[in-house]
């Protein structure tokens, strides 16, 4: 693996050397393939999902505020409405000062009076300026204009911009100058003989509107109603509400639109704002980025007031994340879970049982031949080890064949070395090792043994007249007479050339007997040749029975001296050496 070769060298040691460390590695990166799109999938589900819920908590949210903002203040801008519509009123602003008309005027708007929800009303001459208000307390003088309005003044602005607007009814945000409480107006434009001649209509307590419906109590939630244009006009904090907007240019409102933290996020939300008015849905949502945090933003449309209610959602508040918590934990613990029954598979279907095959080839490698226990299942590694347990099985019996086969040889090649090649009896070497085991059992018995050295006579003659090839065959020959003679305790070995001997258990007549059967045996018959011809043979012994302290070397010098003689006295004979006799030549047996 070329990754292997650029980590640190221990630890690439440690990689190519442990395939479980491989394994572990290599676990270890799959899970970590597997975990980490698990959690982008995880995070993935979770963001849709709470986006969902609160996609459609917040359509319902709107639509509820919607109803809750548009309830008060619709029946509030119907009842103006009518009232603006009634022929009394139309007849009074007809004639300001005519004095039933205005009696009758004054009689109905007491009437409506009752029925607004501020239990009270105001009426507004274009012509006069002149400005009608009673909320039915007594010390308010229904009958007489309270003050008059003038274009000079700015706090009378509205009345001028409303007119100007022209027919209908327009909601406006502003304190109540009597009263020094902020009112939601409803001014409605009373129009006569396509003129405007007063506005008519009520206010209601913007502090009471906030706190019924404005304040929802919901955690994450705020709701807050804007005009057409986007100023706000009712909200939780008071600072922000954007008073009198009416007359006011629209750079100058304080408006939603300056919440908002990106310009592509402003222009969202007014298409939203289009898209409602259009009528093209009932609800909008969508995800604005509001003082630095990203809302859900609901808008609804109070169509019938031409104001928009907001609501912002802080979905993390609405939809909890840990809600999905105990869903992410089980994601995690299954991607674990499988990951270690993996591993733990993996290693006891193969890791420990490589192992164990291992340490059973080194046990077959110590001699220990049982078959390891992984070979009990009859798959791959199963397998495997069987033809490892078999392979190592005819391995040691090949090596025990062979080491049979060294050893057969070697004994054999032993054997040849104490032989003589040509005659197929002991060699000189052979000889000396029987000596010395007999000499020894013999000195422990008490007994004797004597040796027997024997010499073809002339037998360079043969060689020469004859050949070598027929020299050969004669001490063949001779060997096969020998070892003919020589008795089951009684070893013979051909000492060199022409010369053999004889080892003979007993004394000196034991010895002498043997070397006269020798002499017989060997002139008895002539020698067959493979030629055809015959041959006669002789021999000369030299016979000597072994002193306690003999040596081989010593024994055979003794009887060798016993041979010279017997050639010297004419061969074909036999000389024994008797062990005390200091000089060879006295009391030596000779037989010719
Ligand atoms: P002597 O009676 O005195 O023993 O006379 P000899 O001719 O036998 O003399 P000697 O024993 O000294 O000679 C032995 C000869 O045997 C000398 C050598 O050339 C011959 N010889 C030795 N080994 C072999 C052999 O394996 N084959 C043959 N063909 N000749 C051998
Ligand atoms: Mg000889």
């Amino acid at each position: 693996m070329s990754f292997l070769r650029r980590l640190p060298g221990r630890w690439s040691a440690a990689f190519s050397r442990s395939l479980r460390l491989r394994v572990l590695a290599l676990t270890l990166v799959v899970f970590v393939g597997v975990a980490l799109p698990a959690f982008g999938a995880f995070v993935w589900i979770v963001d849709t999902s709470s986006e969902r819920l609160s996609t459609l908590f917040a359509e319902r949210q709107v639509l509820y505020d919607r109803y809750r903002g548009l309830g008060p203040l619709a029946r509030e801008v119907a009842l103006a409405e009518t009232l603006a519509r009634s022929p009394t009123i139309l007849d009074w602003t007809a004639d300001e000062v005519h004095a039933a008309k205005k009696a009758r005027g004054l009689g109905a708007l007491d009437h409506f009076r009752t029925a607004f929800a501020d239990g009270s009303y105001f009426l507004v001459h274009a012509r006069s300026g002149n400005y009608y208000f009673s909320d039915g307390s007594s010390g308010s003088q229904a009958d007489r204009p309270r003050y008059v309005l003038s274009r000079e003044n700015e706090a009378d602005a509205w009345f001028y911009r409303t007119l100007a607007l022209g027919p209908g009814c327009r909601l406006n945000v502003n304190n109540d100058r009597a009263l020094a409480v902020t009112k939601v107006w409803i001014n409605c434009v009373v129009q006569s003989g396509g003129e405007p001649v007063a506005v008519i209509g009520t206010g209601l307590d913007l502090s009471s509107f906030v706190a019924d419906v404005v304040n929802t109590g919901q955690a994450g939630v705020e709701t807050l109603f804007v005009d057409g244009s986007g100023a706000i006009q009712a909200i939780r904090d008071r600072g922000r509400i954007d008073f009198a907007s009416l007359t006011k240019e629209v750079s100058e409102r304080k408006t939603v639109f300056q919440l908002i933290d990106k310009a592509e996020h402003r222009s969202r939300l007014a298409s939203m704002m289009a898209d409602l008015r259009a009528g093209r849905s009932d609800a909008a949502t969508a995800f604005l980025d509001i003082g630095g945090r990203t809302m859900l933003v609901g808008v609804g449309h109070l169509d019938r007031l031409g104001w928009f209610n907001v609501t912002l959602m802080d979905v993390d508040a609405i939809v909890g994340r840990g809600l999905f918590a105990p869903l992410g934990v089980l994601l995690a613990l299954v991607i674990v879970a499988a990951a270690l029954l993996i591993t733990l598979f993996f290693k006891r279907s193969v890791l420990d049982r490589i192992a164990e095959t291992e340490g059973a080839l080194r046990r077959i490698e110590d001699g220990d031949f049982a078959l390891p226990t992984a070979a009990r299942d009859a798959d791959e590694i199963g397998r495997l080890t069987i033809a490892l347990d078999r392979m190592a099985r005819a391995v040691r019996e090949n090596t025990e064949r062979l080491e049979g086969t060294v050893r057969q040889r070697t004994e054999q090649l032993e054997r040849l070395a104490f032989l003589d090649s040509m005659t197929g009896i002991a060699n000189r070497r052979g000889f000396a090792a029987t000596f010395k085991a007999e000499h020894t059992s013999a000195r422990e018995s008490g007994e004797t043994i004597g040796l027997l050295l024997l010499d073809v006579d002339l037998f360079k003659s043969i060689n020469d007249s004859r050949g070598h090839q027929a020299g050969d065959e004669v001490i063949v020959e001779v060997a096969r007479r020998i070892a003919r003679v020589v008795e089951d305790r009684e070893h013979c070995a051909r000492w060199g050339g022409d010369e053999f001997v004889v080892l003979v258990r007993g004394s000196g007549e034991a010895v002498m007997e043997t070397g006269r059967r020798l002499l017989d045996a060997l002139r008895g018959s002539s020698v067959m040749l493979s030629d055809g011809t015959e041959i006669r043979v002789t021999t000369s012994i030299g016979g000597h029975v072994a002193t306690a302290d003999d040596t081989l070397s010593t024994a055979t010098a003794r009887a060798d001296v016993a041979l010279y003689e017997a050639k010297r006295a004419g061969r074909n004979r036999i000389v024994l050496r008797p062990p005390e006799a200091p000089d060879h030549r006295e009391g030596a047996a000779k037989v010719a």
